[in-house]
């Protein structure tokens, strides 16, 4: 699982990067919105952390811009403003949740986790056909509810 932090204060950045790593996730940081953009854009992500206030470019023109290029990452807010109004931008402009600073990193962690669960059931619809059922995000084949080991090719082929 690969999550991309774009946050310009270099502490708070490297305190999530080390937690989110400690748990086991792959962590890319940004440190301004262009960065952010650039990253999200060419790599592929789990999970976006994105900070509101940030230089150069502002988190919620980030996320417009990711989401004006069909890039349907999960995105997290972060934000030490806790005005209902920023929230509410935070949400309209494609955000899927927000967290306010500071926040408790447990409950970053539960927050982190739902939005993977939710972005992988989105993108892992599986395909059914008869008796048989296909997982297009693991791979994995199953007929009649039993798993059929089959090699890349024979994938490919199925
Ligand atoms: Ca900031």
């Amino acid at each position: 699982m690969k999550i991309l932090v774009v946050e310009d204060e270099k502490k708070v950045a490297s305190f999530i990067k080390r937690g989110l790593e400690e748990e086991g996730y792959s962590v890319d940081v940004a440190y301004d919105g262009d960065e952010g953009l650039r990253m999200g854009t060419s790599e592929e992500y789990d999970l976006i952390l994105m900070d509101l206030m940030l230089p150069h470019k502002d988190g919620l023109e980030v996320i417009q811009e990711l989401r004006g290029k069909d890039i349907r990452t999960p995105v997290l807010c972060l934000t030490a403003k806790d005005k209902v109004d920023d929230i509410v931008s935070g949400l309209d402009s494609g955000s899927d949740d927000y967290l306010t600073k500071p926040f408790a990193f447990a409950e970053l962690l539960a927050r982190v986790r739902a939005l993977i669960r939710r972005g992988s059931t989105e993108r892992g619809a599986e395909i059914t056909f008869a008796d048989l059922r296909l997982d297009p995000v693991a791979h994995k084949v199953w007929r009649s509810d039993k798993e059929i080991d089959l090699t890349t090719k024979e994938y490919a082929l199925l």
